[in-house]
């Protein structure tokens, strides 16, 4: 008889990841330390589902959206999409069920977003966000707070060089009547600013009937980080002022109360111009090249879109996987946790009591593995040796007949008997 058959390969889909118990495990570190950075500043953590109803993403940022994700109808006929964020999701949570809570309420979350992204090197369609929001307080030192708190999450995971930058929608809004700029040319400027392309930004003003003089000085504004010298551009509008002022807060308090004295001010911080309204700010890690922008964040109105009582919200998501890879890039030295414990079986006779042994040793903590293969003790520490196993047990016949088994030290290769009642005392 004849069997003929196609092989068939299945692939990953494209922007998606696999990750190894290697690369698990410094996701799970990273994950614990962002947990406990957010735990120490007072956050609760949240989870909602991964997907949504699609006019949930659209109510925040428009049907253009719908290019830029995964939606879909179900077999019931609804629209729904794989979240791209959280924040939209979470202050649906907030509006749904927690709006009684008192205030001001701390939310944190980790969570994969999916995105119709063109993949790169820190750009995939499915990957992680860390993220908070604040909401019922927007005071100067609750913003000088949530800004210290995405800079110290990533400086507790271990990351050596970060750059912060803080802006104000409210300012460049300001920046933008000055000029007399329509809505529609609002729109079409802000992408080029996000993406520092002043030279662009000025033939489009230019273009716009700005006259080059003002033009000029816009983009010198954009460009400055000298509060004197933007207050004194705008000094008649009482918005900046204000504005001004609490920024002036809010960098005295990062600087003296939270340790953060590497930060730039910088008025070409655009993000979601849409629902962003005031304070918004950016980290980024020189170390990634073009995918080099870790977290953006900032104050942002969407309760009241959402259906619920107003209440002042900021919050700020962190891309998780490009934390790691700059944290790889830095060179940071992972501990990756090594086996406690090898069980060997000398022979079949004494293999209930060696998984014995081993279940005595996971009740105590100790981490423990059995050879499952029946392969003899030569292979079996060769095995114990290449999974980076601390101390291979051997469990022979003789030493039971004592109450006891060898413990071989597989880093200096030391051996010596050991009365099983003395194992945990003996490995710990
Ligand atoms: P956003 O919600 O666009 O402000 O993104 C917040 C952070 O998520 C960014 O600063 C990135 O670090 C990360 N991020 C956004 N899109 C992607 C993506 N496609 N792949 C990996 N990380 C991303």
């Amino acid at each position: 008889m004849c069997f003929s058959y196609t092989q068939i390969v299945f692939n990953i889909p494209r922007g998606t990841r696999d990750f190894t118990p290697e690369d698990m495990q410094k996701r799970r570190y990273l994950e614990k330390s962002m947990s406990d950075t957010f735990n120490s500043f007072g956050y609760g953590e949240v989870q909602t589902p991964m997907f949504e109803n699609l006019d949930l993403f659209t109510a925040k940022s428009g049907e253009g959206i719908i290019d830029e994700i995964y939606s879909f109808p179900d077999k019931g006929g609804r629209n729904l999409a794989l979240r791209p964020e959280l924040t939209a999701p979470v202050m649906r949570f907030y509006v749904e069920k927690m709006q009684m809570e008192p205030k001001p309420l701390k939310l944190f979350y980790f969570g994969n977003c999916f995105r119709y992204d063109r993949p790169q090197k820190g750009r995939y369609r499915e990957f992680m966000q860390a993220g908070c929001e604040l909401i019922g307080t927007n005071t100067p030192e609750a913003q000088a707070e949530l800004i210290a708190m995405a800079y110290k999450l990533l400086e507790n995971a271990g990351l050596k060089t970060i750059t912060l930058s803080i802006g104000n929608l409210n300012i460049l809004s300001v920046l933008f009547e000055k000029l007399g700029l329509s809505k529609e040319n609002q729109k079409y400027l802000t992408p080029l600013i996000d993406k520092s392309q002043f030279e662009d930004v000025y033939d489009a003003l230019v273009d716009f009937n700005v006259k080059p003089k003002d033009a000029t000085a816009f983009l010198e504004i954009l460009q400055s980080s000298d509060v004197e010298k933007i207050s004194e551009y705008l000094k008649d509008n009482e918005i900046v002022k204000k504005e001004l002022n609490d920024l002036k807060i809010i960098t005295g308090l990062l600087e003296n109360a939270f340790d953060v004295k590497d930060y730039e001010i910088k008025m070409s911080i655009v993000r979601g111009l849409d629902y962003y309204n005031g304070l918004v700010f950016e980290i980024e890690a020189p170390c990634l090249g073009a995918e080099k922008q870790l977290c953006g964040g900032g104050a942002y109105d969407l309760i009241e879109l959402f259906g619920g009582r107003e209440s002042p919200t900021s919050g700020f998501a962190i891309g998780f996987d490009r934390t790691l890879i700059a944290l790889e890039t830095e060179g940071y030295k992972f501990t990756i946790p090594q086996l406690d414990a090898y069980l060997i079986s000398v022979n079949e006779d004494v293999l209930e009591k060696t998984l014995e042994i081993a279940q005595m040793l996971r009740k105590q903590k100790i981490t423990t593995d059995v050879d499952l293969l029946r392969r003899g003790i030569g292979k079996s520490l060769k095995y114990a040796s290449s999974i980076n196993a601390k101390k291979a047990i051997i469990v022979g016949p003789k030493e039971l007949e004592q109450d006891s088994v060898t413990i071989k030290n597989m880093e200096t290769g030391d051996q010596e008997i050991v009365k099983i009642k003395d194992i945990v005392s003996k490995i710990k």
